[in-house]
């Protein structure tokens, strides 16, 4: 049992003076955007103030005792298992705000919401951020995910990245450069082979390129954007946005292909391609991860009999 193999949580607790929010056996499916996932062992929030140091000492002792820590955001754009996660939870999502500023650039911590990162820009001028409007999730999720929309990509206005890197036993804080050849479509340099488990990077920040843009110019713009996501769906019901990742090779769009297939509207279990897009699977009600999983295969299957093309999917499933 991990519950029994975290002592280590009351030195950390006591050193770092914890504050924040740690629970066991916390349903992963009160942190998703899809509302499903079974219990995490530990979960843990840390606050903003000591999130730096917390989050060093735990990833390098529970590393030490072979403890699995996932790193979380929003939780837009991931389905944990049904049977939740064997190991540490470690929410970023209490570590927020802008860190600096620039004349010409921002840092805003990990766990900041994408779309309160907008309203900042937006109150303060900074012309850059319009186009992730409306996104759900946290600004570390989109550096990981590389997360794109409206044809731009957040490495288009990524400047650097503050990470908490394993060196030697422990974790160090590095401030990674960007290199346009790290990134490309929805791909970054901090991803991980496995479906997103055993966490090597914890990112801390990133810092973007601004430009001095009217307010009012943002907002219109960012209220164009929200209501065309809104139009489009969105919000109607729990899922994480995208299932499968566009490919130019296709010639059209992933919801394109599917809606052409006679795919939407198809349901397993509360699993179901959504009614008004094709790309979207959303969780009707009682969905179970098994459910999206099942769908997707189910999805993929399909549209590679019909057409030869191999989805990839964007959500990233995690293992137990
Ligand atoms: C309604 C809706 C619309 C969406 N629209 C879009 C869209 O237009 N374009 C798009 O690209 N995506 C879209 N998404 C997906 C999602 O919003 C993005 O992928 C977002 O960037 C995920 O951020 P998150 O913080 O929720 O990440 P999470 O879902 O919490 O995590 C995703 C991955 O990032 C890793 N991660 C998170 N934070 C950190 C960190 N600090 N350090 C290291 N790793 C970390 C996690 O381990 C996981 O592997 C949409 C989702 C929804 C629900």
């Amino acid at each position: 049992m991990v519950r029994e193999r975290v002592t280590f949580l009351k030195q950390i607790n006591e050193q770092t003076q914890f504050k924040g929010i740690i629970r066991y056996d916390e349903p992963l499916s009160a942190h998703t955007t899809f509302k499903v996932g079974g219990p995490a062992d530990v979960w843990i929030r840390p606050s903003a103030t000591i999130f730096e140091d917390y989050a060093a000492s735990l990833l390098a002792s529970a590393d030490a005792e072979g403890i699995r820590v996932f790193i979380m955001g929003g939780g837009a754009n991931i389905v944990p298992s049904d049977a939740g996660f064997r190991g540490i939870v470690l929410d970023s999502s209490g570590y927020t705000g802008p860190l600096a500023e620039e004349s010409d650039a921002v840092s805003f911590a990990a766990g900041s919401s994408i779309d309160l990162v907008t309203e900042i820009a937006a109150d303060k001028g900074w012309g850059g951020f319009e186009f992730l409007a409306g996104m759900p999730g946290s600004i570390g999720g989109a550096v990981y995910m590389n997360a794109r929309c409206y044809d731009t990509s957040v490495s288009d206005r990524l400047r650097e990245t503050v990470v908490l890197a394993f060196d030697n036993g422990a974790f160090l804080k590095k401030t990674i450069p960007f290199r346009e050849t790290d990134f490309g479509y929805k791909k970054s340099p901090f991803q991980c082979e496995e479906a997103a488990n055993d966490r090597r990077t914890l990112i801390l920040s990133a810092k973007f390129s601004i430009y001095q843009r009217e307010s009012a110019l943002i907002r219109r713009e960012m209220d164009a954007l929200r209501k065309d996501r809104e139009a489009k769906g969105h919000y109607r019901f729990p899922s994480a946005g995208s299932a499968f990742k566009n490919n130019r090779a296709f010639g059209k769009p992933v919801g394109k292909i599917i809606d052409e297939l006679g795919l939407k509207g198809l349901s397993r279990g509360g699993a179901m391609v959504a009614p008004f897009h094709g790309n979207i699977i959303i969780n009707t009600g009682d969905a179970t991860a098994s459910d999206i999983r099942l769908l997707v295969d189910e999805v993929k299957e399909t549209v590679f009999k019909h057409t030869g093309f191999v989805l990839e999917p964007e959500i990233i499933f995690c293992k137990e």
